[in-house]
């Protein structure tokens, strides 16, 4: 490997790192400096972004150790047979980066991935040592999220956890066969094993964390994981299916979905194209119809097309599933449980949680109803109000046009 200054190393590395999106940091303990002593806090907004290649920005010093690697996983750039630029931090260099973009403002933590180089064991001691120095030598209270591997010794994963905000280990592909393909030296049975050990974890010191006060945090920020959306053949209701499974199994904060980009020099077994950045949005929310509007998985995959297994891409899977499930609706604004409201498209969270305590004081009208939300229109069709009623509208056959999005000219000169 040629001689790289640290930011020449920076400019290889940061690069590298950003096929990887599932870096957001939310949801961690609050930690700061305000009392004088360390560095850093939780709290704060980053400044400086990390770019995935779709645009999405995303504020941590996002980087590798090392974009070496002895793996060859076929949608991976940095995997063994790519001819790419290698370069490697060490540790006290990741370290060092780390401290002084914080202390210029620039960032809010560190999401630190690796290639693997050595062996899994070696990799993790390194990834370990940054994540102790940071916090044991300069008292580091900033977030920080460590990529693990998941064949590396459980217990040099227990001492990550112990140091790490968030964990996170890639499941990379929604189904058996398309890891076995495209990413031949990983094992899914591995993997979820490593999941399952940083589950218990973090179960285990949350636990004693309310018996002692004392106890040692393990990842507060809990464990994510992400797939990779349009690599393999896999539908919309297999990756909706997959990411329920490691929800219950594995109690994850977030499941990320990355729609694939074609790489240089890429594998002949991907596919040339990437797949629409709908695709990848659509799974987003029907993540969030299971977290935070109680859809069970089938009733997301009941929104999917029966024949391909895919979710609509013009209309969002909430709508596709109310307007196939039409004797659900007309929903009544002033009488319906929440779980009812929150299956009315284009009722959000907070709309439903504005509705329930309006509805407290007086009966609600169309118009309030339109005060709490986007848009109307759209709803309609789906709720009973104090002076409204949608009559034979939620039963029309060409319901679809009148609430879905309406379609867009693009510029022909737009950038
Ligand atoms: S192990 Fe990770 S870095 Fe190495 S080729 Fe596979 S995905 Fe890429």
């Amino acid at each position: 490997m040629a001689q790289l200054d640290v930011r020449q190393k920076l400019e290889i590395l940061a690069d590298a790192a950003k096929y990887d999106a599932s870096c957001a940091s939310s949801g961690t303990a609050k930690r700061n400096s305000r009392d004088g002593k360390g560095l850093g806090s939780t709290e704060g907004m980053g400044i400086c972004h990390a770019y995935a290649p779709d645009g999405r920005c995303i504020s941590l010093l996002k980087i590798l150790l090392t974009n070496s690697c002895i793996f060859d996983c076929h949608y991976c750039i940095n995997r063994k047979s790519s001819n790419v630029r290698r370069a490697r931090f060490t540790a006290k260099e990741v370290v060092n980066l780390t401290l002084s973009f914080y202390r210029r403002n620039y960032i809010e933590g560190l999401f630190l991935s690796s290639g693997i180089i050595g062996s899994s064991n070696y990799t993790m001691e390194q990834l370990v040592e940054v994540a102790r120095s940071l916090r044991e030598d300069h008292h580091f209270r900033g977030y920080i999220h460590l990529k693990t591997i998941p064949d590396a010794d459980p217990e040099l994963i227990h001492q990550a956890g112990l140091y790490a905000d968030r964990m996170s280990i890639n499941v990379e592909l929604p189904t058996v066969g398309g890891l076995k393909r495209l990413a031949p030296e990983k094992d899914n049975g591995r993997i979820e094993g490593a999941m399952g050990g940083l589950k218990s974890s973090i179960i285990d010191t949350r636990d004693a964390k309310k018996r002692y006060k004392s106890a040692p945090t393990f990842a507060p920020a809990g464990q994510s994981t992400q797939m990779i959306v349009g690599a393999d053949a896999a539908t919309d209701g297999d990756i909706v299916t997959k990411a329920a499974t490691l929800y219950n199994r594995f109690e994850l904060r977030r499941v990320y979905y990355s729609a694939f980009s074609p790489i240089p020099d890429a594998s002949a077994v991907l596919p040339l194209q990437r797949p629409p950045l709908m695709r990848e949005h659509r799974l987003y929310q029907s993540d969030w119809l299971m977290r935070f509007y109680g859809f069970q998985p089938k009733e997301v995959l009941a929104a999917a097309d029966d024949a391909t297994g895919m979710l609509p891409l013009d209309i969002d899977p909430k709508l596709a599933w109310a307007l196939k499930f039409r004797d659900t609706f007309p929903v009544d604004v002033n009488r319906a449980p929440k779980e009812l409201l929150l299956r009315v498209p284009g009722l959000g969270t907070k709309a439903v949680a504005n509705i329930l305590t309006s509805r407290r004081w007086r009966k609600l009208r169309l118009d309030d109803v339109a005060r709490l939300t986007v848009s109307i229109a759209k709803i309609r069709p789906f709720i009973v109000a104090e002076d409204w009623r949608p009559v034979a509208l939620t039963d029309k056959a060409e319901l679809k046009p009148l609430v879905a999005p309406k379609k867009q000219q693009l510029e022909l000169f737009a950038a």
